[in-house]
This record gives C-alpha cells, sequence and structure tokens, in this order.
C-alpha cells in the first residue's frame, strides 16, 4: 500500500506477524470467578463453585466478566473466541463483543435435565429453545458477520435428549455451530453410560452432535470405536490442557487423532480452570504434554501454530475468512515482540512462538481491520475502569451464590 494513503503506519520491523489466535472452547462469564474454585474435579467443581455463581450474575456482573475476559484475550493475541455462556444475560456477552470488536461465535449454555441440574438454572426444553431462537435472531450474522452463534447445550449431562436433538436441528436451520463438552470426566461419562446405556460420544453422535458443523470439547476419555465416529463425522476437538490438567481430568488422545486427521484446535477454557485467557501459555502446554507418552516429536512447534489458527478457523467453518495470512481473507492479524530477551536468539519462528513466548510478547491485535491493542494499549476498552470494576463485581456474586 502506499504509504501517503494508510490512514496509519505501525512499524512492524520488530514484530513477528501472524494470522489473530482462535480460541474454540473459553466462558467469558466465568472470567470474574478466576481463583474462586481451585483444586475441585470437575463434577464438585460445577456444582460446588461454578453453577452457584453462574446463576448469581446480573447484567451489569456480566459485563464485567465478558469485558476483563476480551481485554486480557486481546492483549495476549486472540482475535476469535468460541464461548459458552450462562444460562441467561447472553445479549450482554454479545453486546460486549460487538463494542471491543473481537470476533465471537458464542451462544447461551442450555440445561434442562432436571435430576442434574439445580433449579436456579434449570430451564424447561422450549423456553431454552425458544430464548436461544431469540439470541440467534438478534445477533447472528451481525456486525459483518464477526458476531455469529453457536449452539451450545452445557453437556450430555445436563440435557434431556429432546433438547440435544432439538438444539442440532434448530443450527442446522439457521447456520449456527455446535458447541458442547463431551468426555471430560471419567465420572461425567459414567453418569451418561447408566442414563443412557450409551457410550458418550455415541449419544451425542445419535442426536446430531457430530459432523463438521461441531466442536466438540475436551474428549479426554475415548475408545476407539468413539475416535473412529470423530474421524469419520468429520467432527472437530477443542483441546483445552491447562483445564484438564487442572481439573485432574486426564490427557486426551491428541496425538492419535491428529494420526487420524481428526481436526483439534485450542482453547483456554474458562478463568476458573487454567485460570489464564493466555493462549502461548496453552500453546506451549499443548506442545509439551503429549511428548512422555508419545515421543519428543510426536507433536512440533509448528503443529501447534496450526492447531491456534487454521485448525479454529476450520472447526467454525470459517478457514476461508480468517486462520491464515492470504489475499482476499478477513484482516485478523496479531504482531508478537521479535527480539524480547527470553525468545533470542531467532532462529526457527515456529520454536520463539511456542517456547519461549507468552502473551506478554503480542504488541498488535487486529480483527476485522481495526486495531484493537497496540503497543499494549486497548483501544476499545478502558482497562482502568475495568480494574476498578472487577471486585465489587465479584463482590456482588459472591453475595448472591450464598443464598443459593
Ligand atoms: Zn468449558
Amino acid at each position: 500500500m502506499d504509504k501517503k494513503k494508510a490512514d496509519i503506519v505501525i512499524d512492524c520491523s520488530n514484530l513477528i506477524i501472524l494470522p489473530g489466535f482462535i480460541q474454540t472452547h473459553t466462558h467469558l462469564c466465568q472470567t470474574l470467578f478466576r481463583g474462586q474454585a481451585d483444586d475441585l474435579q470437575l463434577l464438585p467443581w460445577l456444582q460446588q463453585k461454578i453453577w452457584p455463581m453462574e446463576a448469581s450474575h446480573d447484567a451489569a456482573t456480566m459485563r464485567i466478566s465478558a469485558r476483563l475476559g476480551i481485554a486480557e484475550m486481546l492483549k495476549s493475541g486472540t482475535t476469535t473466541i468460541q464461548d459458552m455462556g450462562s444460562v441467561h444475560h447472553y445479549d450482554e456477552i454479545f453486546d460486549e463483543a460487538k463494542q471491543t470488536g473481537i470476533r465471537i461465535n458464542g451462544g447461551k449454555c442450555m440445561m434442562d435435565f432436571a435430576e442434574t441440574v439445580p433449579d436456579y438454572l434449570l430451564e424447561d426444553c422450549r423456553s431454552s429453545l425458544q430464548e436461544t431462537e431469540r439470541l440467534i435472531k438478534t445477533w447472528h450474522n451481525t456486525e459483518n458477520h464477526r458476531l455469529r452463534y453457536s449452539m451450545a447445550p452445557r453437556f450430555a449431562v445436563s440435557c434431556t435428549t429432546k433438547l440435544l436433538a432439538e438444539s442440532a436441528a434448530m443450527a442446522r436451520h439457521y447456520g449456527c455451530n455446535l458447541h458442547t463438552h463431551a468426555s471430560e470426566n471419567r465420572d461425567e461419562i459414567a453418569l451418561i453410560e447408566k442414563r443412557e446405556n450409551s457410550r458418550n460420544i455415541d449419544f451425542l453422535h445419535k442426536y446430531g452432535f457430530t459432523g463438521e458443523d461441531t466442536t466438540l470439547v475436551h474428549c479426554v476419555w475415548l475408545n476407539e470405536h468413539e475416535k473412529a465416529t470423530l474421524q469419520h463425522t468429520h467432527t472437530s476437538v477443542a483441546h483445552c490442557p491447562a483445564s484438564n490438567m487442572k481439573l485432574a481430568s486426564g490427557f486426551a488422545p491428541i496425538i492419535d487423532l491428529l494420526q487420524r486427521g481428526v481436526n483439534v484446535s485450542l482453547g483456554t477454557d474458562g478463568a476458573p480452570c487454567n485460570n489464564n485467557h493466555d493462549m502461548l501459555l496453552e500453546m506451549r502446554l499443548a506442545a509439551l504434554i503429549h511428548k512422555p507418552a508419545y515421543g519428543a516429536d510426536a507433536i512440533t512447534a509448528k503443529d501447534v501454530v496450526h492447531m491456534a489458527t487454521i485448525a479454529g478457523a476450520k472447526a467454525l467453518n470459517l478457514e476461508k475468512e480468517i486462520g491464515s495470512l492470504e489475499v482476499g481473507k478477513k484482516a485478523d492479524i496479531i504482531g508478537l515482540s521479535a527480539s524480547a530477551l527470553h525468545s533470542m536468539p531467532a532462529d526457527d519462528v515456529y520454536s520463539q512462538i511456542v517456547y519461549s513466548m507468552s502473551g506478554h510478547d503480542v504488541q498488535l491485535t487486529m480483527v476485522d481491520g481495526e486495531i484493537l491493542m497496540l503497543d499494549r494499549e486497548l483501544k476499545t476498552i478502558d482497562e482502568e475502569a475495568t480494574l476498578a470494576a472487577v471486585q465489587p463485581a465479584l463482590r456482588d456474586v459472591v453475595s448472591r451464590s450464598s443464598t443459593l
């Protein structure tokens, strides 16, 4: 471009320029709960801590939670997220994404199985579907297609077969993605085996939750038949290594899945099970944790950059628009410091990025051609005001959740 015709000229001579990172699984509604639910396994983590706090959000605290998470993500190079909300207040998440400029595939979480869902979050199937349809009609494909809807039943344990089947049909009717947790934890699988006499992935497959439009999150405990189902249905898997270790869920068979050709992308999951949204730290973990079992070359730094970018775009069926730097694609671009002390010498750029860097190295974040962060300064979020609002918002949520 002619320098004289550009609105802004950025000196990128000391930056590594990449497509923005794509997180295919996170929960902005939980950012406010960071540090509130440490050292628990999945089901008690949900039942004792996360569900009461999610139910205690009001519209104002939901906004603070989302803004805190988005600010952290933009400062650490994430430009697109697939987000699962709580049952209520998803308009606030979309509106925060609209205002801050991040790209989002989001959806309210759906839970209608009375025996496993506490009363304060339980929905009936019809009202859950009606609210979801209202959100789709309000937000899907708005803001130059930057805001899109991903249908989000929480997990098989919390959903009736009617909700699963009808939500899959609704997603396909409106051209939305499907996004749910699957086979994260052995107790979760045992519940489905007892209730449905079926392996979890087989059960989800039966009700429509597999295919090129579907992201199954975690997939830690799979048998060979389930791996083959994911492979043959072209279902994407979102790998969240920090969450899997922090909740003691296990090590997902990612190398097996990659060898089968399954599309595997990455996510940080919610702040209370990570406890951050730094994609570069997640990439480092994804590169390291499979080596002891599968060998040092089982997954390379270059493989992990692929998972964090174009594989994420593919999971969301957006590979023609984002996930790589090509003429004609959206300008979702990040710049990383090329010569920091901790990442020099600069011999192999993939090695620098995955094994040596963290989110603090990100100097530029652009989404759809808009500069959202430059030289560590957020352009669409008042960082100081956001930080000042965090503790009061948390106090409000904790005080309401103590009465449940
Ligand atoms: Zn999750």
